[in-house]
């Protein structure tokens, strides 16, 4: 069987300076709020090209902490609507409504799957007040246009980078490209933790302080506490298998961009749509499309390849948001039932590619 994504191989790589790291995290006997995280955040912000990183407890946290901020700076208030896309993992919904705000999904370009900026203006009214552009798959948005709209609106420009460390938009790196940016550590993302993990980039100092305290029960100065805050850190343990994994993500995307290439190349057939790629991609999945997507995940299954779905239903399909039962969202939902993500990871050899790309061509159903 050729896995989707071998996890266990993949952190074998850095196996000997992980083990390293962690003993030292275990023999310092500090666990929490440590060097470790803030030197994480000093490098993580470095390699973004952001001024701050904040360390919080997933990605989803770190999406929820930033709109939260903006709410405690008075920036943005219960019932104000945010700007998502309908094609998108949940979290970048979820963070919208968990903080009391209204979601207002825009389809996505048929191409590239991302956000199309050109129905974006038609959606705002004078409760919008932030933007999220979601770089799915690991291709990064078409900023140029939305951070024009956002300016124009007085939006601010949140990026959803859940997928897209590393990922460029002209010679800025995603993280850098909006207001603030919230990250993903889960251990399958392009660059995964051994556990959960998350970090908030931004260039706003105020923000950067808010996010900080506000991830720290709301305090800035130990038992002073500004803020009804929570408790979601980036733990000392986390923040040493990600600074040893950091130093390897460019050579990840570059192993990355190597297979997309050649599959991109030499996948032949005219019942699958190879992705579209207009801006940059890290290519955290490598997405194709058909109209015959289950008989094509069943055809490779059969022949021992693993392929997976992002995503099976679309959000407003989900139980959770029963209350957009009824609405239509005819380009996302199209997307939903014909997506399938091959394999892919800095490891996979061109053999275990080449067998994929042979099936793939003969596949005729
Ligand atoms: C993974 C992901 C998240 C959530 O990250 P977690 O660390 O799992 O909470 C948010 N948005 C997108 C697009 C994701 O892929």
């Amino acid at each position: 069987m050729i896995p989707f994504l071998d996890l266990k191989g993949v952190n074998a790589q850095y196996r000997a300076e992980l083990i390293e790291a962690c003993t030292e995290v275990i023999d310092s006997g500090w666990y929490v709020q440590g060097t470790e995280h803030s030197e994480f955040e000093k490098e993580f912000a470095e390699y973004c090209g952001a001024k701050y990183a904040i360390g919080v407890a997933n990605g989803l946290d770190a999406l929820i902490l930033i709109l939260r901020a903006y709410k405690e700076l008075g920036i943005i208030k219960d019932g104000d609507e945010v700007i998502v896309p309908s094609n998108t993992y949940i979290a970048s919904i979820l963070a919208i409504s968990e903080n009391n705000l209204v979601p207002v999904l825009i389809e996505p370009d048929i191409n590239t799957y991302l956000i199309d900026p050109s129905k974006i203006e038609e959606k705002i009214t004078s409760k919008t007040k932030a933007i999220i552009p979601v770089h799915l798959y690991g291709q990064t948005c078409q900023m140029d246009e939305i951070i024009a709209i956002a300016k124009k609106h007085n939006l601010k420009v949140i990026e959803d980078s859940a997928q897209s460390h590393g990922a460029y938009y002209k010679d800025k790196r995603s993280g850098n490209l909006g207001d603030a940016s919230g990250f993903s550590f889960y251990p399958g993302k392009n660059l995964g933790a051994l556990g959960d993990g998350g970090v908030v980039t931004t260039n706003d100092e105020e923000l950067a302080r808010c996010i900080r305290a506000l991830g720290n029960y709301g305090s800035h100065k130990k038992y002073e506490n500004l803020y009804k805050g929570v408790n979601s850190r980036l733990d000392e343990m986390q923040a040493a298998m990600l600074r040893v994994k950091l130093r390897y993500l460019d050579n990840e995307i570059d192993k990355r961009k190597e297979i997309s290439k050649y599959y991109l190349e030499n996948i032949k057939n005219e019942n699958i749509i190879l992705p579209t790629v207009t801006t940059d991609s890290v290519w955290h999945l490598f997405v194709i499309r058909t109209n015959k997507r289950d008989e094509l995940h069943k055809y490779l299954l059969d022949n021992s390849i693993q392929t997976l779905i992002h995503y099976p239903l679309a959000p407003h399909k989900q139980e959770a948001y029963s209350e957009w039962k009824n609405s239509n969202y005819a380009i996302s939902e199209k997307i939903h039932e014909e997506v399938l993500s091959l394999p892919i990871s800095g490891i996979q050899g061109i053999q275990d590619t080449n067998i994929i790309i042979k099936l793939l061509n003969k596949f005729d159903q």
